[in-house]
């Protein structure tokens, strides 16, 4: 059954068995599924999965499934942090879900990881003492479960971007090698990998293996070897460029401008009207470039529906004034040239998923998607609440500036084209197992992904 090849025990896994007198694990026990836990704390919400394997069989590609996914109820951590004694109770529904469904022999041995994203990144800009508060009030709560918790940290954008691609690729089978039935006289075929697009609340993320092209600022290049193979990949996370945190910057440099208490703006349904406060504006890192002292403390949206002014307005946010590369993105950021598919997730798929199911199926091309976002900015807003009844009106209030910022974002800012616009392929899970970092991160961690040398970035979880 290849108990040689099993890794060793996580240090504090260990620990914990033998403080329950479990010296040994018996054959029987290996046999048995494995389990884990992660819990993604993302800007606007936290999410838990429960991972599930057999023992025998955890260095073989595809083998870990998605047991269970737990929306935990309320916002993201970091708006926790003038109330860290609720987040136990905040925890405590996914939490006690977890003890339900993985056995308790089980659990002592099951690893729980909690990693936080670009929320925690901003809330440690302003204040790095709040963000440990928070992430010791989360390490106090999960550490009271019967499971083997392994720490609460807070994730660089660098990791975020790896382990996205690990995931899609490890569930899309990419890392398999493929056998050429020519094999014994030369070498099996490497297949080619996906690309990862990454969008969360308040930062975005592309990672993707560039053709023969050298990666020219080191701070976007990783090196992985994995299953036999090696890769170097280019990563980049963008800070502020998340769909929240971007409609933050967007509103600021608007106001920046207009300077009056009533903000036309083309990125919401005609008839939308919404009160906004100043404070909450500028309480981000990310309006900081556009603050300007303002005579009023609250001033209204209100929609016109114009796509066309919606994607002029969003463009500002991209810099292209200068490149210090050969490429860039936007910011002066180095962009190799694109290549192959890309798996895109998280907030790419749920506004895609919206759109492909108002325009029946079709946004296949770049300029049908342009022409249903179009269409659906100019609808009234009465109209919109009428048809989706069911939607989160917060969501739905979104989606014309969240379809036009996606558009922009990858032609603009990735430039992506019509024609490379066919090899998004926008996914929310892979066989039953969301697409996102935690997956990735968990392998990792478990070392469960087999290399003749160790993952160099991403770092260990301490
Ligand atoms: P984060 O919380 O940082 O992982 O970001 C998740 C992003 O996805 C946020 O911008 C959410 O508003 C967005 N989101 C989650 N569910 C939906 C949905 N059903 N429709 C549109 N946006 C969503």
């Amino acid at each position: 059954v290849g108990l040689t090849q099993n890794k060793p025990l996580p240090e504090n896994v260990k620990l914990n068995m033998e403080k329950r007198g479990v010296m040994m694990i018996s054959v029987l026990n290996l046999l048995r599924p494995q389990y884990g836990i992660v819990l993604d704390a993302g800007s606007s919400h936290t999410n838990l999965y429960i991972y599930k394997w057999p023992a025998e069989k955890e260095n073989d590609t595809g083998v870990v499934q998605q047991l269970e996914e737990c929306q935990v109820k309320g916002p993201g951590i970091s708006k926790y942090a003038q109330k860290t004694d609720e987040i136990g109770s905040y925890l405590a529904e996914c939490m006690e879900m977890s003890i339900e469904l993985i056995p308790a022999s089980k659990q002592p041995q099951t690893p729980v990881y909690l990693g936080a994203t670009a929320g925690m990144r901003l809330l440690r800009i302003e204040s790095e003492q709040t963000a440990d508060k928070v992430l010791d009030a989360v390490s106090r709560s999960l550490k009271s479960y019967p499971f083997a918790f392994q720490g609460a940290k807070i994730i660089t954008g660098q990791e975020e971007g790896a382990y996205g691609w690990i995931t899609i690729n490890y569930l899309l089978g990419r890392f398999i090698q493929e056998q050429n039935w020519l094999s014994f006289i030369s070498d099996s075929q490497k297949q080619e990998t996906f690309g990862a697009l990454d969008l969360g609340g308040a930062s975005t993320q592309i990672t993707f293996v560039p053709l023969n092209s050298t990666i020219e600022d080191p701070d976007n290049s990783l090196q992985f070897r994995l299953y036999g193979e090696d890769y170097t990949v280019y990563t980049h996370s963008f800070l502020c460029y998340g769909k929240d945190q971007a409609l933050w910057q967007k509103l600021a440099s608007d106001i920046q401008v207009s300077g009056a208490s009533i903000l036309k703006d083309p990125c919401f349904n005609p008839g939308y009207t919404k009160t906004v406060n100043v404070s909450e504006l500028y309480g981000t890192p990310c309006t900081k470039r556009f603050k300007k002292k303002l005579p009023f403390d609250q001033f209204q949206i209100q929609g016109t529906g114009d796509y066309e002014q919606c994607h002029q307005s969003i463009l500002k946010l991209f810099n292209n004034s200068q490149c210090p590369y050969s490429q860039c993105a936007f910011n002066g950021v180095f962009l190799p040239p694109l290549h192959g598919s890309f798996g895109a997730f998280s907030a790419f798929y749920f506004v895609m998923d919206f759109f492909k199911k108002i325009s029946n199926d079709s946004v296949s091309s770049q300029e049908k998607m342009t022409e249903i976002t179009k269409n659906f900015c100019s609808k009234p807003w009465e109209e919109v609440k009428t048809s989706h009844p069911t939607i989160k009106e917060k969501y739905l209030s979104e989606y014309c500036f969240s379809g036009a910022y996606i558009l922009s974002l990858l032609l603009q800012g990735y430039n992506f084209t019509g024609n490379s616009w066919d090899q998004i392929h926008f996914m929310g899970k892979i066989k039953d197992s969301n697409a996102g970092w935690t997956l990735g991160y968990m392998l990792n961690l478990t070392n469960m992904i087999p290399a003749e040398q160790p993952l160099s970035p991403p770092l260990p979880h301490s």
